[in-house]
C-alpha cells in the first residue's frame, strides 16, 4: 500500500518561541520530513520569533544542529536540508513588546492565496499578548490561522480566560488548538474501524461491551522539568486533555458527517454527559525511588509534594448508549513499560457451552497507540491439534508497520500531519474551545475533591504498574488492569 501525499498551499507560518525545545524537538524537524515526503509546496516560508537576537545564519544553524539531534544525522538527505533551510527565516520579537513586529509583517507575503498560520510554541502566558499585537499590527488577516498548544488552562476558569483572550483577535475557525494524540495515526483509525465498518457499530454500546480501559503509561519520571511538572499533576496534564480526547473518540456517536463540527459536537456531548466521579472511584499516585531514579518527590525537588504522578479513575458516561458501561483511566510516571492504549472489553457470551473449561478471555478490541501502532482483536478459538476442545485466546493482530509495508514507516508524526492539516485548514482534529472548557469544568470537580480531603497521593514502585489501590479500583467491580508491556 502506497501513502499519499496530498500538497498543501504555499504558506507563510511563523514559529513563535522557535528557539525553544518543542520547536526544535517536534516542530521544524516535522516540517522538514513534510519536505522530504514532497508535501512542502515551493515559495513555502517558516519564520521563527523569540526574544533571542539571533541573525538569520544563526537560526538556519541552530536549525540544523535541531535536524541532526531530533532527526538523525545518516538521515538526512542534504540536498533537501539545504532548500530547507533556506525557507527559513527568523525575527527578534519578545511578545509582550512592541520591538521586531514591523519587521515581521514585511517577512510576509503579500498575495492574496499564501496561507498565513501563527504557531505558538510559547507558554500560555503570551498566547493573549502576541494574538493581540497580531491584530493591532495588521499581520493577522481574516483568514490567518494561529496554533495553541497544552497546557490550555490550569482549571475551567484560566481556560475560559485563555479562550476570551484569543476571541478578542481571532474568530473560533482561525484557532487550532493541538492535542497531538488526535494527530496520532491509530487514533483516526479508530474513527476509521467504528465508521467505515458495519462490524463494530451493532456491538459498540453497553449491552455489549463490559467496559473499555484507556491507559497512557511512561517509563520515565519527571527529572529534569519536575518543577513545571509539580504544579500541573498527571490529572492536568494528561487526564484532561489526551485521555479525555481518547474517551470522546471511543464513546461518541457516529457524527453525520466527517467534519470539523460534526466531529467536533459529538464529542463535546460525551463530554457533557459524563457524570461527575465519586472520589471514591479516583485513585492517586507518586513514584517511589528505585534503581533507575530518584523518587517524584526528589524529580520535583519538593519534599512535601501532593502531586499525583499517576492518577486512576472510573468515568461514567449517561447516556442511551453507554449507561451501565464504564470506562476505566489510567496515566502515570515510572511505570514498568511505554505504552498507550484503548481496550474495549465486550461481554462474555450469555451461556458457555463449555462449562468444565477454565475461565478464559473475553473478546477485546485493543487499539495500541505506541509502540508498535495497530489495532488486536483478541478472540477464543481451539487450540490446535487433538486432545478433545481446549480453548485459547489468540490475537488477531493488524500491526500498521506489516500490513501498510514501507508506507507505515513514512507515515507522518501527529505534529506532521496536524501542521499540514493547519496549512490545509482542516480543524477537525484540533479541539474547541467549548470543548476544553467542558473537560475542565469535568476535571475540576476531581481536583476540587482532591483538595478538600488533603488527599495524599499513594506511593508506588518505580518500573511497577501503578498503585495497589488502582487494581482495588478494579478488583472491587470484578475486572483486571490489562498488563502494561511495551
Ligand atoms: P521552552 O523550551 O522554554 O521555549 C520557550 C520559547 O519561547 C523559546 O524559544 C523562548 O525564546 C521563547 N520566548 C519566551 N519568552 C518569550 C517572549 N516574551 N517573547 C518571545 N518569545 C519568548 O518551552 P517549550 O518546551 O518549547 O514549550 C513551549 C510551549 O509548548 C509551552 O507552553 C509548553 O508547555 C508547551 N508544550 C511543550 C512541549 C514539549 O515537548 N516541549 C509539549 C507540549 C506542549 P527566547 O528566550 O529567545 O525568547
Amino acid at each position: 500500500m502506497v501513502s499519499r501525499v496530498i500538497p498543501v498551499q504555499p504558506f507563510d507560518l511563523v514559529i513563535f518561541g522557535a528557539t525553544g525545545d518543542l520547536a526544535r524537538r517536534k516542530i521544524l524537524p516535522g516540517l522538514y520530513r513534510r519536505m522530504v515526503a514532497g508535501q512542502m509546496p515551493t515559495g513555502a516560508r517558516i519564520i521563527g520569533a523569540a526574544r533571542s537576537s539571533l541573525t538569520t545564519k544563526a537560526f538556519r544553524e541552530m536549525v540544523r544542529e535541531a535536524l541532526d539531534t531530533f532527526v538523525g544525522t545518516s538521515e538526512i538527505d542534504e540536498e533537501i536540508a539545504a532548500a530547507f533551510l533556506t525557507a527559513l527565516d527568523y525575527v527578534a520579537i519578545d511578545a509582550t513588546g512592541e520591538g521586531g513586529w514591523a519587521e515581521l509583517g514585511k517577512k510576509l507575503d503579500k498575495g492574496d492565496n499564501a496561507v498565513r498560520a501563527f504557531y505558538l510554541s510559547v507558554g500560555p502566558s503570551l498566547f493573549g499578548p502576541i494574538a493581540e499585537r497580531l491584530q493591532s499590527t495588521g499581520i493577522a488577516t481574516s483568514t490567518s490561522r494561529i496554533v495553541v498548544e497544552k497546557p490550555l488552562g490550569h482549571d475551567l476558569e484560566s481556560a475560559k480566560a485563555l479562550n476570551a483572550q484569543l476571541a478578542e483577535s481571532f474568530d473560533e475557525r482561525q484557532i487550532y488548538r493541538i492535542d497531538h494524540y488526535l494527530g496520532k495515526e491509530t487514533v483516526q483509525n479508530l474513527m476509521a474501524v467504528r465508521f467505515a465498518n458495519s462490524l463494530f457499530e451493532p456491538l459498540w454500546n453497553a449491552r455489549h461491551v463490559d467496559h473499555v480501559q484507556i491507559t497512557v503509561s511512561e517509563d520515565i519520571g519527571v527529572g529534569g522539568r519536575g518543577g513545571y511538572y509539580d504544579k500541573s499533576g498527571a490529572m492536568r496534564d494528561m487526564v484532561q486533555n489526551h485521555l479525555m480526547q481518547l474517551l470522546c473518540l471511543t464513546a461518541m456517536e457516529p457524527p453525520a458527517q466527517f467534519d470539523a463540527d460534526r466531529v467536533r459536537d459529538e464529542k463535546l456531548k460525551v463530554i457533557r454527559s459524563l457524570e461527575p466521579v465519586d472520589p471514591d472511584d479516583t485513585v492517586r499516585g507518586q513514584y517511589r525511588a528505585g534503581p533507575d531514579g530518584p523518587s517524584y518527590k526528589e524529580d520535583a525537588e519538593n519534599p512535601d509534594s501532593r502531586t499525583e504522578s499517576y492518577v486512576a479513575l472510573k468515568a461514567c458516561i449517561s447516556n442511551w448508549r453507554w449507561t451501565g458501561t464504564p470506562f476505566y483511566l489510567r496515566t502515570g510516571k515510572r511505570l514498568r513499560a511505554r505504552m498507550s492504549e484503548i481496550a474495549v472489553v465486550f461481554k462474555e457470551p450469555p451461556h458457555s457451552i463449555f462449562p468444565k473449561l477454565p475461565p478464559h478471555q473475553t473478546n477485546a478490541l485493543i487499539i495500541r497507540l505506541q509502540p508498535n501502532e495497530g489495532i488486536t482483536l483478541r478472540m477464543t478459538i481451539k487450540e490446535p491439534g487433538p486432545g478433545g476442545m481446549r480453548l485459547a485466546d489468540v490475537p488477531l493482530d493488524m500491526s500498521f508497520a506489516e500490513a501498510l509495508g514501507p508506507s507505515a514507516e513514512a507515515m507522518p508524526d501527529a505534529y506532521e500531519r496536524l501542521i499540514m492539516d493547519v496549512i490545509r485548514g482542516d480543524q477537525t482534529l484540533f479541539m474547541r474551545g467549548d470543548e476544553v472548557e467542558a473537560a475542565w469544568a469535568w476535571a475540576d470537580k476531581i481536583l476540587d475533591d482532591w483538595e478538600e480531603e488533603r488527599d495524599i497521593p499513594r506511593p508506588y514502585d518505580a518500573g511497577g504498574s501503578g498503585p495497589e489501590d488502582a487494581l482495588r479500583l478494579m478488583h472491587r467491580d470484578g475486572r483486571r488492569w490489562r498488563e502494561i508491556e511495551g
